[in-house]
């Protein structure tokens, strides 16, 4: 299997004196199922915002199929999805509307089918038409798994992805996840 990602000896110090993240290296494959573990405050979201390029590393290098992500920032960035630990949403806009929007800002033309499907898939379909701040707290953390996928990633970053879901949803969720061809998958979670 060929390696996707890889780390090299990535360092991040917040406000000059918090060291966030110390020489990480990690290589993940591709198709893998990678579960990235460690107690609160461990530096796990600054490690995924810093792939996904939301927070900026300050030396070591990430690559992307080979793809340095700061020199190919564009082509990288549409590679991978991330779900964030937090639940961001535009609380006026509908379902519909906001995972197609987030199709487009990847770049890609819409494809009203694929997002039907996904919407489908993750029992988000009879809500299409609903803003989102009429939506409970799982069906919200479903809408940025949607977002997520919406630009057909090839990584997929969970960060603490079941916080709001109940057990019986993640189940299913994750395992529909786990079904997608080739999509190599990182759930960050802390320790329980
Ligand atoms: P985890 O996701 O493993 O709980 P984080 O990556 O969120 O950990 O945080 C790692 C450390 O970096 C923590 O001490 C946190 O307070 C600090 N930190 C995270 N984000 C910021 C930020 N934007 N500014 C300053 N410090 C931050
Ligand atoms: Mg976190």
């Amino acid at each position: 299997m060929s390696t996707v990602l890889k780390i090299n000896n990535v360092t991040k110090t917040y406000n000059k004196k918090l060291k966030a993240l110390d020489k990480i290296n990690l290589q993940i494959k591709k198709g893998e199922i990678f579960a990235l573990l460690g107690p609160n405050g461990a530096g796990k979201s600054t490690l995924i915002n810093s792939i996904c390029g939301i927070v900026n590393f300050d030396s070591g290098s990430i690559t992307i199929n080979d793809l340095d992500i700061i020199q190919n920032y564009r082509e990288t960035r549409k590679v991978v999805g991330i779900v964030p630990q937090e639940l961001y949403l535009e609380a006026f806009e509908t379902v519909w509307n906001n995972v197609n929007y987030s199709r487009g800002l990847y770049g890609k033309s819409s494809n009203h089918v694929y997002i039907e499907k996904l919407l489908k898939e993750l029992s988000l379909w009879e809500k299409k038409d609903n803003k989102l701040r009429e939506l409970s707290g799982g069906m919200k953390r479903r809408v940025l798994i949607a977002k997520a996928l919406s630009h057909e990633p090839k990584i997929l970053f969970l960060d603490e992805p079941t916080s709001s879901l109940d057990k019986n949803i993640e189940n299913q969720i994750i395992e529909k996840l786990f079904r997608i061809k080739d999509l190599t998958i990182i759930v960050v979670s802390h320790n329980k």
